[in-house]
């Protein structure tokens, strides 16, 4: 075999600074780096002139393990990036846009999930109260201001499932910080400006402006929308999703709470408007909001008086700064990893921020990376193949799924919403999925791969969230008992938990000044 392919790989190049490229860089390093010998030698190229985007301030419950894994302290999320906790999605408007219009995506699954067809006995019994809370005590948590856990509870623990909200841009500091103080990740600040080859193609090193050619093995690309390396250096393009997904374009601006004793959401609350969505994200010390909509619908002007409406029905001080404006193109690359360069983050693609599903992506991508990452060379394209597999079902999966909130929408109020119900807007396998759980609820039959991005509770959640109609067979009459009786359940424990549960802020405040057990 030829002694290139069988050259061990040493040395990870990452490049890109934003949530993507320092939580890859920390998952390698925590695992794979250090001092002993094989161990990777892992790199982080930052340019001081292209900032992070900025964004992307909702998390999933995976974070906690990744933080976990990397060796950081939930203490230290919460102090340093104004941290606090998330338990789910709130949806306000995207059924009628009417009085009451609202349901709940919760973190938890449906209490016995798997073990009880709760789904079916719910719609048997008529779905008087709404779905999510007669399956799950967070919606009634959530609804009354109050966290997941306990002051006493061990850090990264939870009493009902959460992930976070953050600051973006302190997550990339302490990320940093604890990568190269901790982790023995290798910083350099420079801007890249050219790809070196190999004869065969393969990326050789990165130039650079200071820091001349940097070498290595494996390169991953975190440059975010850019995408320099698998993009614009190899012409891998993207998979646009514009035809299913319209948004492309968002306006961000950060708000103070109307006052600091306000109870702090642990829901990011997506309200549909005539123009779109907008996300509200509550930290301890401000909110982050934003519009997000499709520029074949709406134009700039209309999409910012949509946001100010809504800062002020949401009781935010009046502001005076404009709001960011942030254009995407939907989609995903055709490939994500390509002869030795892979890509990460914003680089492999994005579709928008609705479920908050792109920092869970980064998660899986570098697990995938540190779990399977090639001994040599010849390798790597066994890898290469098994990831892009692996990723195209997971971007196919998020889109069906991002898709639903908009199919089953009964708003009138523009072409937007229409167009996004318009059958040749909806992808086939969306659409055939549509037509089974009209007589059957979804189930673990429908997404059975090992870490499906949704599983079936998700669907659960938001079909009937959105009053689609089931016409389910009635239940064996065991089969039914077992269900009803998993729902008295929830009525228990939903009240035993708002007993027993601290207030998000007060939760928060604590955790601030006093810390909490080790995990
Ligand atoms: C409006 C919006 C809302 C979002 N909300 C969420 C959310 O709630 N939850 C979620 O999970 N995700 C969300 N996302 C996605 C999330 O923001 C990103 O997945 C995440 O921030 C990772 O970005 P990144 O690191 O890939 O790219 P970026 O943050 O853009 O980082 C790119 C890096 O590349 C570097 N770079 C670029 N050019 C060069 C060069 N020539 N030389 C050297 N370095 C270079 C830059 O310096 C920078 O460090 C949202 C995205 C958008 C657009």
């Amino acid at each position: 075999m030829n002694s290139e392919l069988t050259t061990p790989v040493r040395r990870i190049v990452v490049l890109g600074g934003g949530s993507a490229g320092w939580l890859t860089a920390a998952t390698l390093a925590a695992e794979l780096g250090g001092a002993a010998s094989g161990a990777l030698q892992i790199t982080l190229i930052e340019s001081p002139d292209v900032p992070a985007i900025g964004v992307g301030e909702g998390s999933w419950p995976t974070m906690r393990a990744t933080l976990h894994r990397i060796g950081l302290s939930e203490v230290d999320l919460i102090r340093e990036c104004d941290a606090a906790f998330k338990q789910g999605s709130r949806f306000d408007g995207w059924l009628h846009g009417g009085a009451g219009d609202r349901y709940f995506h919760p973190f938890t699954l449906p209490h016995g999930f798997g073990e009880a067809d709760l789904a079916g006995a719910w719609l048997q019994g008529g779905g008087a109260q709404a779905f999510a809370e007669s399956v799950c005590p967070q919606p009634h948590l959530c609804d009354s201001g109050l966290a997941p856990k306990q002051t006493t509870t061990p850090e990264f623990a939870a009493v009902v499932n959460y992930g976070y909200h953050f600051d973006a841009v302190k997550l990339g500091h302490l990320l940093r910080r604890h990568a190269t103080t901790a982790l023995g990740v290798c910083h350099i600040v420079d801007h890249f400006t050219a790809v070196r080859s190999h004869e065969n193609g393969d990326i050789a090193a990165l130039a650079t402006r200071e820091h001349g050619d940097l070498e290595g093995d494996l390169f991953i690309d975190c440059t975010g929308l850019a995408c320099l390396l698998l993009g614009e250096h190899f012409g891998v393009g993207l998979r646009s999703v514009k035809g299913v997904l319209f948004n492309d374009s968002a306006l961000a601006v950060q708000v103070p709470h109307a006052d600091e004793q306000v109870p702090l959401a642990s829901a990011t609350i997506a309200t549909a408007h005539a123009e779109g969505w907008t996300w509200d994200i509550a930290l301890p010390t401000r909110r982050g909001v934003g519009l997000v909509y499709a520029s074949s619908h709406t134009d700039d002007v209309v999409a910012e008086r949509a946001l100010r409406a809504y800062l002020r029905r949401s009781g935010a001080p009046e502001v005076e700064t404009m709001p960011r404006r942030i254009r995407f193109n939907p989609g995903y690359r055709e490939r994500f990893w390509h002869r030795n360069c892979v890509a990460v983050g914003l680089a492999a693609g994005f579709i928008e921020p609705l479920e908050a599903s792109a920092l869970a992506l980064v998660e899986l991508s570098a697990a995938f990376i540190r779990d399977e990452m090639p001994a040599n060379r010849a390798d790597m394209d066994i890898v290469a193949k098994r990831f892009n597999e692996a990723f195209a079902y997971r971007w196919s999966r998020i889109i069906d799924f991002l898709k639903l909130h908009y199919a089953l929408s009964r708003r009138e109020d523009t072409d937007y919403w229409r167009d996004h119900r318009a059958a040749a807007s909806q992808p086939a396998s969306l659409h055939e999925l549509l037509q089974l759980w009209a007589h059957r609820a979804p189930s673990r039959n429908d997404f059975y791969r090992v870490e499906e991005v949704f599983p079936a509770a998700s669907y659960q959640y938001v079909l009937y969230g959105m009053q689609f109609k089931t016409a389910t067979r009635a239940l064996h009459p065991d089969r039914l008992a077992a269900a009803q009786s998993r729902m008295k359940d929830v009525a228990t424990i939903t009240k035993r938990l708002l007993g027993g549960l601290p207030r998000h802020r007060d939760l928060v405040q604590h955790l601030r000044a006093h810390g909490m057990p080790a995990a």
